[in-house]
């Protein structure tokens, strides 16, 4: 069964912007996609409307059998990435990542456990008590991803997660990115304008325009000469 399907998704803002227009698509369990296209075409509204963050002006969308916007949000199994981090500011980088995991009244001891070890996979061991604007760019999106994996979603919708960082960073971070993506089994949907990214990471491209797919394929396919 594939882990989500969006059925003629359309959405409009306000009367007349037409950001979505009629996008079928269905994503596998497990499968790496990248969203690429240029600024506006509806990748972040697309993205948003799979995390039941933005309302379906028409259409469907479809995780495990189940309408995104039936399921309460903290039964989604969903977990986000931004481009801007969106880390608590008063927070230290260990209150950061356990705060879903508060939330959802995971127990005290059990919550240091998993801090400790996804902290561990990512290289954070040493800034847990620290608060996030002391650490560097590529640190703290580390932080994002943690605070992401902590939660053991099996969904990670990712929104140009890299583009605030230097290419070299980059580089390094793609790497790191696909193999906790393999590592955790989970189902990745990116969305970039990073050609580099999509050739580099993704199981399928999805070409977007004007809110509409234009075109989609495995990357050997799609960016052959
Ligand atoms: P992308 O992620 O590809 O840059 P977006 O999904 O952000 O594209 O935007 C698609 C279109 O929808 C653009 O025309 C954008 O201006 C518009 N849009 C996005 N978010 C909103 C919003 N909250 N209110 C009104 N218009 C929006
Ligand atoms: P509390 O919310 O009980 O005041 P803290 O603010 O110290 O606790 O931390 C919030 C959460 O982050 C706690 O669940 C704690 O387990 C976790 N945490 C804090 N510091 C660390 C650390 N150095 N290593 C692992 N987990 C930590």
């Amino acid at each position: 069964m594939p882990t989500i399907e969006l059925s003629h998704v359309s959405k409009v803002y306000g009367t007349s912007t037409l950001a979505v227009d009629d996008v079928s698509l269905t994503i596998a369990d497990r499968e790496f996609v990248v969203l690429i296209g240029p600024s506006g075409c509806g990748k972040s509204t697309l993205l948003r409307m799979l995390a039941g963050l933005e309302d379906v002006t028409a259409g469907d969308v479809v995780v495990d059998g189940r309408r995104v916007n039936d399921v309460h949000p903290k039964n989604r199994d969903v977990s986000m990435v931004f481009q801007n981090y969106a880390l608590y500011p008063h927070m230290s980088v260990a209150q950061n990542i356990a705060f879903g995991l508060r939330l959802r009244r995971v127990p005290r001891a059990a919550v240091r456990e998993k801090v400790e070890q996804v902290a561990a996979t990512l290289g954070l061991t040493r800034y847990l008590d620290r608060p996030p604007a002391e650490l560097s760019g590529g640190q703290r999106q580390r932080v994002a991803l943690a605070r992401a994996m902590v939660q053991e979603s099996r969904i990670f919708l990712m929104d140009e997660p890299l583009s605030n960082l230097d290419a070299k960073l980059r580089s390094t971070m793609r790497s790191e990115i696909l193999d906790l993506h393999r590592q955790l089994g989970v189902t990745t949907v990116y969305v970039t304008h990073d050609q580099v990214e999509a050739m580099t990471m993704a199981d399928r491209v999805v070409l977007m325009r004007d809110g509409v797919v234009r075109q989609q394929g495995a990357p050997r396919d799609l960016y052959r000469h």
